[in-house]
């Protein structure tokens, strides 16, 4: 069975900022076909959870407080490819909107809750090295194909 890399929240981990998740109702769906490799960038880039929110800025990424947090975002993806490349995985369907998982949105560094276009630290990184990324929000069509 083809195995995908997906966000942990997706999946219904609580690894959001808030303790909560994101559970998709088409996770079900997914495992009929698919073994999903569930990985949180923020968690496994030493970040705790709850933790504060945190929006890309240019090249870096900083928390509502102004921690920089770069190096956390940065190790995540950097594990997350890791992961693709020891695992042969060639899809990941990532959380929108996120700063580490935002697929074709991310929040536009001002904490005022505006999104624009753009893609989350791991997202980039993956689709650089090759790897296909999908939203939540595609994951029905992905399964239509
Ligand atoms: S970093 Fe990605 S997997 Fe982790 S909580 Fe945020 S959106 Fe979900």
């Amino acid at each position: 069975m083809e195995k995908i890399l997906i966000s942990a929240c997706l999946v219904g981990d609580n690894c959001k900022y808030n303790g909560g998740n994101n559970k998709s109702p088409l996770i079900d769906k997914l495992l009929e076909r698919y073994e999903l490799v569930p990985f949180c960038p923020e968690v496994e880039g030493g970040l705790p959870t709850p933790r504060h929110p945190s929006e890309r800025i240019g090249e870096r990424v900083k928390m509502d407080n102004g921690k920089d947090v770069t190096f956390n975002y940065n190790r995540g993806a950097d594990l997350a490819m890791n992961i693709c490349l020891h695992l042969g995985i060639k899809v990941a369907i990532l959380k929108e909107n996120s700063p580490s998982c935002g697929v074709h949105n991310i929040y536009d560094g001002t904490f005022s809750k505006k999104l624009k276009r753009g893609e989350g630290v791991t997202s980039e990184k993956l689709r650089k090295k090759g790897i296909r990324i999908i939203s939540e929000n595609e994951i029905e069509d992905f399964l239509n194909e």
